[in-house]
């Protein structure tokens, strides 16, 4: 029995290649559950294996793809039977474990969650790692005290996957949005997402200046880090919080802890890889319950296996808009 699967390969030149092929479904990795994968996505970690690795993949040939939602095909875990809907983010699906840009996937059955009830699978995936990711970082910082009346929430890297959803989800909840954006263009679909407020790129790229700015922001969920992240920290106002989930404009973090120190904020790290299965459940539920499904259908953008070289390239340069839903069959 075979199925197409994007394999991505590394030749002996070092040099990293990836094409749809139709593979065995006995190749695929030993564990509990095979899933018929319906949709996967692209998230900035799928560029990075597909155009290089990243050095993310131990083993080649590889499939790449951190997240997916299927159906059950085949299940020797109790807790998962032929027909169940699920859906796949993190555990290294995708890095050193074969992932979900394929038509079948064989996974453990502790990595997987049940479709939340009210999305489709295909809703699932224009959520994906990086939606799901939002939404741990927006209870996250409603954990450490945020709410509407506290004042604006600033989301960087607002038209990317990450940040969409983020806007989506805080406009819906009812706060004042301000995304941080390089791409001009994209006012008008941030907008639509919910965003009162387009901030430039350029105003807060530069390293900190003066360690304490006007107080402006009650929170952010921050997809970019570098020397954005020091800015930004900053500006928030005091007792507010910072939730760190990207680095897509760099690792490191040129920050003094003056704002911490004097005005009480909190930087606070998100992890969706090793998330705890029950905090999974009550971000899913509540990406089912809380982001408007007609903003998610404005950020989608539908592609199939064979686009996702181009893809994996197009993330790694920030030109994609959203979140790309990548219909498997
Ligand atoms: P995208 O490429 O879709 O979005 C990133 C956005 O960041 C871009 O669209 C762009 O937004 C902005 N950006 C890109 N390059 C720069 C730069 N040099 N300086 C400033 N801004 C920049 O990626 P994702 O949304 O999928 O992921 C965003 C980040 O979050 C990545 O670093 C990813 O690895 C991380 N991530 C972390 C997770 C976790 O568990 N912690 C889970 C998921 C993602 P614009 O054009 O609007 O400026």
């Amino acid at each position: 029995m075979s199925f197409n699967a994007l394999i991505v390969n590394k030749d002996d030149a070092g040099k990293v290649s990836a094409a749809v092929e139709a593979i065995e479904v006995d190749r695929l990795p030993e564990a509990e559950v095979l899933v018929a994968v319906e949709y996967s996505t692209v998230n900035y970690k799928d560029g990075m294996v597909i155009t290089s690795g990243g050095g993310l993949v131990k083993t080649w040939p590889h499939v790449s793809g951190i997240d997916f939602a299927g159906t059950v095909e085949e299940s020797s875990d109790p807790r998962w039977k032929p027909g169940d809907k699920v859906v796949l983010t993190g555990w290294r699906v995708g890095e050193i474990w074969w992932g979900g840009h394929a038509q079948k996937a064989r996974v453990k059955g502790d990595w997987l969650v049940p479709l939340p009830e009210g999305l489709t699978t295909r809703q699932a995936m224009i959520v994906g790692t990086a939606g799901f990711t939002s939404m741990l970082a927006v209870q996250a910082l409603e954990d450490h005290g945020l709410s509407p009346d506290k004042g604006p929430v600033l989301v960087t890297g607002a038209a990317g996957g990450v940040g969409s959803v983020a806007v989506s989800i805080l406009a819906g909840l009812g706060y004042e949005v301000a995304g941080v954006t390089g791409r001009p263009e994209t006012e008008s679909y941030l907008r639509e997402l919910g965003a009162t407020t387009i901030v430039p790129r350029a105003e807060v790229a530069e390293t900190v200046k003066r360690p304490l700015e006007s107080e402006t922001w009650a929170g952010c969920v921050d997809a970019v880090g570098g020397a954005m992240l020091g800015r930004v920290l900053g500006q928030i106002k005091y007792g507010g919080s910072v939730a760190a989930v990207g680095l897509a404009g760099g690792a490191a973090l040129p920050a003094t802890v003056i704002p911490f120190l004097l005005r009480g904020v909190n930087l606070l790290g998100i992890d969706s890889v090793m998330q705890p299965y029950d905090n999974r459940l009550r971000a899913w539920k509540r990406v089912a319950s809380d982001l408007p499904m007609d903003r998610l259908e404005a950020m989608a953008v539908p592609a199939t296996l064979s686009d996702l070289p181009r893809l994996g390239a197009e993330i790694m340069e920030g030109r994609i808009r959203g979140r790309v839903v990548v219909d498997v069959n």
